[in-house]
């Protein structure tokens, strides 16, 4: 079959690596290159920071833990990390040898440098045979292909219609890594903070602002990241910063991931979309398949 995927993020590129896989030929049509999208902004962690249960979202997590377990890809590391709060995360039995400590839970996960993996899988999909043209979609009609994969993230809602789809903002601030061994993300609140060490870097985080609409790191923001990151995480006391970061997460109250006609829907991802790309992406290739 004929498969455009609108989208070169995290979730457009897993989709057509699946499908192309599976013998479709497949184009990718983006407004921009993967760099620019806001899966090269994201921490990388690979956990659900959702908070309604979903059984979906188990089963993707654990089926992209699996994938990135085994894909000896560059930019992925197991590691050891803690998510700090009450009571055990709905998700837990998605990751690997969850157990309590004190006020969190430690689990090992993949930690994946976005910027890294997203080039890499760019060319991987180049060598599967899929085709990548940079230019912006307005319709999801009259796109020359027997389907297509709605996959552009917020772009997606407009290209739907969706009214649901809402950016969620969240800024990031890279510093150098001390050599830190785990990752941490305290959810206590008010907000939540978190130390995502890359070996190279440090990302550091993190704000969740609703309809935000533009990607101007604010430099009160790095200062009090920094801050509540160094508070968490003494180690980061000499840290060189790096960058500030900001991304646009397409939040929706649930993903949607649905054909209608000659159309499959795969986007609200928010806060989640690496965790769930490979998931996600093959519910799209069965969905192709189930006709
Ligand atoms: C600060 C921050 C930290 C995060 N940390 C994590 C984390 O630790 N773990 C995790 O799992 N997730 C994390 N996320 C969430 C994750 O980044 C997103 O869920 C994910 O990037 C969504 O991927 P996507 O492919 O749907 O969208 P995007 O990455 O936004 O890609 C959308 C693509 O669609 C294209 N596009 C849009 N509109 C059109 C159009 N009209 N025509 C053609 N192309 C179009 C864009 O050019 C782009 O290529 C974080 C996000 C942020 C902002």
């Amino acid at each position: 079959m004929r498969v455009t995927v609108t989208g070169a993020g995290i979730i457009g590129l897993t989709s057509a690596y699946r499908l192309a896989e599976a013998g479709h030929d497949v184009t990718v049509v983006a407004a921009a290159s993967p760099m620019e999208s806001t899966s090269a902004v994201a921490g990388g962690v690979v956990y659900p920071p959702i908070r309604v249960p979903d059984e979906r979202i188990v089963r993707w997590t654990a089926a992209s833990l699996a994938v990135f377990r085994t894909q000896d890809a560059p930019g992925v590391r197991l590691r050891r990390g803690r998510v700090l709060g009450d009571p055990d995360p709905w998700w837990l039995p998605a990751v690997d040898d969850p157990v309590r400590v004190g006020d969190g839970v430690g689990f090992t996960t993949a930690v994946v440098d976005p910027p890294v993996y997203l080039e890499w899988l760019l060319a991987r999909v180049g060598e599967l045979g899929v085709r990548v043209a940079y230019r912006s979609v307005t319709s999801l009609r009259g796109l020359d292909a027997d389907v297509v994969v709605n996959a552009a993230g917020l772009g997606a809602g407009a290209l739907a219609d969706d009214p649901a789809m809402v950016p969620v903002g969240g800024q990031v601030v890279h510093v150098t890594d001390p050599g830190l061994p785990e990752f941490v993300v305290d959810a206590r609140g008010p907000g939540v903070t978190y130390v995502i060490p890359h070996g190279g870097h440090v990302v550091c985080g993190g704000t969740e602002e609703p309809g935000r609409a533009d990607t101007d790191p604010n430099p009160a923001v790095t200062a009090d990241i920094l801050r509540r990151c160094r508070e968490l995480e003494p180690r980061l006391a000499g840290a060189e910063v790096l960058r500030s970061l900001v991304g646009l997460r397409p939040f929706r109250r649930a993903v949607r991931l649905e054909r209608v006609g000659d159309v499959v829907h795969c986007y609200g991802h928010g806060g989640a979309g690496i965790t769930l790309a490979w998931g996600s992406a093959a519910d799209v290739a069965g969905l192709l398949t189930a006709g």
